[in-house]
């Protein structure tokens, strides 16, 4: 029977050498595994972030115009296939397919200049909706001051941009009559007169104001009342071209604005809205009526003194009975 040599102190150097390498890869391997967990969960943190902040990010590399999109901006622009890579005029012509926006020429701009841009633009994205995005956009040079990379954030502002629509529809809106209030209607006031005085042609008012409101609250009650209100405006816009604007300037008052129209054709305005209050059969079976102050611009500087006028119109229309219109040129 042969008997195995004993080892040589070579032999148990080279044992010793060969242990600490495998010591050494075992170190190196997990030191790798730990980068790539900690790489997995930054990836994995910065996709739940962009979720949360419904911000998707895209990164150009300038030597091969290929551009990387985050998992979050594929979804937001509805990439067909989820594809999160893809050449940079893909990713324009999906942004911009026919350059009404002209993004393409935009970000060359920015990518020459190596500045920062902000910008907002809709996307129509594939299934036809439309989204509005906040856009930063901005260019990293080399030492020569050619592009390296630019990089894109892309926020999804349609929701807010959705709340502020609405919030100014409402902030412009009488709760009551959904008519113009008056802030909305001072506003329209002085964008019509403008556009009315610098065109030439003439612009009207028509204040009209309930007789003897405060009786119908006294014996029907203040739901009656506002019934009146509403079926009140409801007869004033029925009576008014697309062109005329009106509002509930203040409690039972309403002021009526009817661009390119002159003082006499108001009075027909007003003489037709007064005929079709008077018409309104209430559930009460009380009759109302209004009486009616007409007044015609002069200049623009002229609108504080034409509000006079037709205030001052409107108590003339009191004082002779009610229930008629009265007008000052
Ligand atoms: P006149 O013919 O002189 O205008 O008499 P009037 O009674 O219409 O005028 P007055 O100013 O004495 O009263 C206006 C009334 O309008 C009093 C107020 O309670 C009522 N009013 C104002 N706003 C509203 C509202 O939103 N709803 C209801 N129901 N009533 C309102
Ligand atoms: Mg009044
Ligand atoms: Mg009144």
């Amino acid at each position: 029977m042969s008997s195995v040599p004993p080892p040589t102190s070579d032999d148990e150097n080279l044992i010793t050498r060969l242990e600490d390498e495998i010591l050494a890869l075992e170190l190196e391997n997990n030191r790798l595994q730990q980068i790539l967990r900690d790489s997995e969960y930054d990836r994995k943190a910065l996709a739940d972030i962009q979720k949360l902040a419904n911000v998707g990010t895209w990164r150009l590399n300038h030597l091969t115009y290929d551009v990387e999109l985050s998992e979050k901006l594929t979804a937001m622009l509805d990439i067909p296939d989820g594809k999160s890579s893809m050449q940079w005029s893909e990713f324009i012509t999906a942004l911009d397919p026919n350059d009404e926006l002209k993004l393409k020429q935009s970000l060359r701009d920015v990518f020459r200049g190596g500045n920062a841009i902000n910008f907002e633009h809709t996307v129509t994205r594939s299934d036809g909706s439309l989204i509005y995005v906040r856009h930063h956009c901005e260019t990293h040079l080399n030492g020569v001051g050619q592009p390296l990379d630019s990089i894109g954030l892309v926020q999804d502002i349609t929701q807010d941009k959705e709340r502020a629509a609405q919030l100014e529809v409402l902030s412009n809106k009488d709760d009551l009559t959904c008519l113009y209030n008056r802030r909305k209607m001072n506003q329209a006031l002085t964008e019509e007169s403008i556009i009315c005085m610098d065109n030439g042609l003439p612009l009207s008012s028509i204040l009209l104001d309930l007789d003897n409101f405060k009786q119908v609250n006294d014996r029907f009650g203040h739901h009656i009342g506002d019934e009146v209100l509403v079926r009140v405006s409801e007869a004033i816009q029925n009576s008014l071209r697309l062109s005329d604007i009106a509002s509930r300037w203040g409690g039972e008052e309403f002021l009526i604005l009817c661009p390119n129209t002159a003082l006499g054709d108001a009075e027909f305005v007003a003489e037709r809205i007064r005929q079709a209050i008077e018409h309104i059969q209430l559930s009460c079976d009380h009759t109302i009526t209004a009486s009616f102050g007409v007044g015609s611009l002069r200049c623009i500087q002229d609108l504080p003194e034409m509000l006079k006028r037709i205030d001052m119109a409107l108590y003339q229309a009191k004082k002779a009975g009610r229930n008629c219109v009265r007008a000052i040129c």
